[in-house]
């Protein structure tokens, strides 16, 4: 089986990677020339809109998926309608917009923080009158690591925050004072069975995704997946989906969901039966799932930026790197590390030697 990928980045590499043992194979479309994915995977070059490569995708392909939220959700709508498309387009649709996005989870009764649309500085200045507390500016669309996002403490703020959105259509959100941030991943199959990871609670540097802890048994888990099936079954989902939350005490606060295979998951390829990678594979091919069942204590950490000395990195027990072969850039996700250990003071013990080697 074919599998054809909308965008060719490490996401792109790592299912690859996970589905040759399963004996698939892949094309992706991507604008870039220099892919990561291009070791594993034959490569389209051009843009996610044009229409005579996405046809070429689609008859070479036996089923189409995607690696990021921001593909045109036109172009999986296109492909929808000439080969099996999954995850669906009205999931990357209902993501593409923040505003959609939290109305979904409020029909779902998933719990997020309080919100406004806001299209104009007035409906801004409103809007914080109603919140009436410290709160985050969030463009609807394409934002990403916290680009388009601007925090305001109060309405001292809302001019330069308007302004750093660049009066981009929006919403403003009450800033949860949270506890741990968190996220799960799920995944559906093409005939509606689903399975969860643990939860894993994530820390962010700048915006960007640092690391993720797995916490297994931890006691919000139930409520968690509970959440996140009900967004799997309303949507008719099919593959890997990850959602975002926000714990305060024993509540828990949607973010955000993400319709892919998600960096918090990455930990999987070492730490869980089968992978995140594998499992979104099996389900948009119409394979049964692999179990989610997590095989030790397991931390992941992202490198970003540069490049460390791997050799130190290499001689911890229970480390396993995984690179992008991308070029180091400021910023720039370039590889993570996964550590599987049979206990939790060896976790932390080479989580702290990790961390002084980075
Ligand atoms: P996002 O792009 O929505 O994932 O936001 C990026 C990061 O900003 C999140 O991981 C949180 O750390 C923080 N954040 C976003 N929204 C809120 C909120 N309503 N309350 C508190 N922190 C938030």
């Amino acid at each position: 089986m074919i599998v054809g990928i909308l965008g060719g980045g490490q996401l792109a590499r790592m299912l690859a990677l996970a589905g040759h043992p399963l004996g698939l194979k892949f094309i992706t479309l991507e604008p870039a020339k220099d892919a990561c994915s291009a070791a594993v995977a034959e490569q389209l070059l051009g843009a996610y809109d044009d229409e005579s490569k996405l046809s070429e995708l689609a008859d070479k392909a036996d089923v189409v998926t995607f690696e990021f939220e921001n593909v045109p959700a036109d172009s999986v709508t296109l492909l929808s309608s000439k080969i099996p498309c999954y995850p669906p387009a009205n999931a990357l649709a209902i993501t593409q917009d923040r505003l959609n996005e939290k109305k979904i989870f409020n029909q779902l009764n998933i719990p997020t923080a309080p919100y406004r649309a806001v299209d104009t500085l007035d409906d801004l200045k409103q809007a914080m009158e109603k919140l009436g507390t410290a709160a985050i500016l969030k463009t609807r669309r394409e934002g990403y690591d916290g680009k388009g996002q601007a925090r305001l403490e109060s309405a001292a703020d809302i001019t330069t925050a308007w302004q750093t959105i660049a009066g981009k259509p929006a919403i403003v959100e009450g800033l949860v004072p949270f506890d741990r941030e968190f996220s799960i991943i799920a995944v559906r199959s093409r005939t509606g069975e689903t399975a969860c990871y643990p939860l894993t609670e994530n820390s962010h540097k700048r915006g960007i995704l640092h690391s993720s802890l797995v916490r297994t048994d931890d006691p919000l888990q139930a409520l968690a997946e509970q959440y996140i099936n009900k967004l799997l079954n309303e949507m008719s989902y099919v593959g890997v989906l990850a959602l975002e939350l926000f714990q305060v005490g024993d509540q828990l606060f949607a973010n955000e969901f993400a319709p892919r295979v998600h960096n918090s998951g990455h930990w999987t390829q070492d730490g869980a039966v089968c992978c995140q990678f594998e499992n979104h594979l099996r389900a948009v091919c119409g394979l049964p799932l692999g179990s989610t069942r997590p095989l030790g204590h397991i931390a992941m950490l992202n490198l970003i930026g540069e490049l460390p000395n791997i050799n130190p990195i290499l001689s911890l027990p229970d480390a396993h790197l995984h690179l992008y072969d991308k070029t180091a850039r400021s910023g720039r996700k370039i590889g993570h590390i996964n550590l599987c250990c049979k206990d939790k003071q060896q976790l932390e013990q080479q989580l702290n030697a990790l961390q002084s080697l980075l």
